[in-house]
């Protein structure tokens, strides 16, 4: 069978079960992005409900997908009414919360419901993890290339971690091409550019927005939640690295992960992307109260590339840090 799913959640269970997990966000960006949404419109989704849910949605009804997990609490307060049109149409739908307390209880229910539902035993599914966790490694090893050595764009490096969160639905694969990355990067001469950047927040909607940066001498060398995606912290249990990854619970936890980060990485400034009528949008207030680097706001709406108005704004910014 094919799983969808919304974001980031346990998915070793569903390799273990002996199917393939998809990630619904990376099926929607990297197909006709803008056509899924207006797909969605069409059928009466709302202008102002973000394009990610609406992508979402009109994914799951255009592919092969047999059922979607719906992760209801932890990440979106659109899901929920997502999965209800989703079933409207039939879909089998599998909802999956983190805590929001981010009780170890709660969260190992929320894991065993999920195993009971796949019908899959948990020692199978500490197998697959282990064989994830040697990909992993892989990934906090090229994160280094990126903020340690210089070797790896802020764009590769969002690229691997990002599709991370399903090793696009064949480990085996990814991992081969993940090693020959590596090898080429680790062959090349480190880039050169001015400013150390950190991207916070969702993934961008703006499709060519590392690029911009870096004709602009300025690299991405921390990518927040698609490092979080990656599971960077090798928890030996599936509970507590279900625990440790921030995305799920409060923006505190989130600025916990980023400060250290800050430092360790010697960034220079942060980028904050905010995705339009997303409510994590008010978590950014208190992002920039607390991060004391030079920090940009930025916002993305439709699928697409810069705008004029952002490419400006991220100019002058960079103009700032130069002098
Ligand atoms: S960007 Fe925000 S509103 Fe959109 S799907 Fe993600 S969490 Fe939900």
């Amino acid at each position: 069978m094919i799983i969808g799913f919304t974001t980031s959640f346990p998915v070793e269970i569903i390799y273990a079960a002996g199917h393939k997990p998809v990630d619904l966000n990376n099926i929607f960006i990297t197909g006709n992005a803008k056509k899924y949404v207006e797909d969605a419109e069409f059928i009466g989704y709302p202008r102002n409900i973000c394009s990610w849910i609406k992508g979402m949605y009109s994914v799951v009804l255009s592919s092969e997908i047999d059922a979607v997990i719906g992760v209801v609490e932890g990440d979106c307060s659109n899901t929920q009414s997502l999965m209800a049109t989703l079933k409207d149409k039939d879909i089998e739908i599998i909802p999956f919360s983190f805590s929001y307390n981010k009780n170890r209880q709660e969260l190992k229910r929320e894991i065993t419901k999920l195993e009971e539902y796949f019908n899959v035993p948990h020692s199978k599914v500490m197998e697959v993890k282990m064989r994830l966790d040697r990909i992993r490694k892989k990934l906090i090893y090229l994160d280094e290339l990126t903020y340690k050595e210089n070797k790896v764009t802020g764009l590769e490096n969002h690229f691997w971690l990002v599709n991370s969160s399903d090793f696009n639905g064949d480990p085996d694969n990814y991992e081969n091409r993940l090693d020959q990355f590596v090898l080429e990067a680790e062959n090349r001469e480190s880039l050169k550019f001015n400013f150390r950047l950190g991207y916070l927040g969702v993934p961008p909607i703006i499709t060519d927005l590392y690029y911009f940066l870096l004709e602009n001498d300025a690299n991405v060398v921390f990518n927040e939640i698609q490092r979080q995606f990656a599971m960077p912290y090798m928890e030996e249990d599936l509970t507590d690295q279900y625990l440790k990854y921030t995305y799920p619970y409060t923006v505190f936890d989130r600025l916990e992960d980023i400060k250290v980060e800050i430092k360790k990485r010697k960034l220079d400034a942060v980028i904050s992307y905010s995705q339009s009528f997303c409510h994590r949008q008010i978590d950014n207030m208190l992002l920039k109260k607390y991060i004391d680097i030079p920090f940009l706001t930025i916002e993305g709406d439709q699928p697409g590339d810069l705008d004029a108005r952002t490419s400006l704004r991220i100019e002058s910014f960079l103009d700032m840090l130069r002098y």
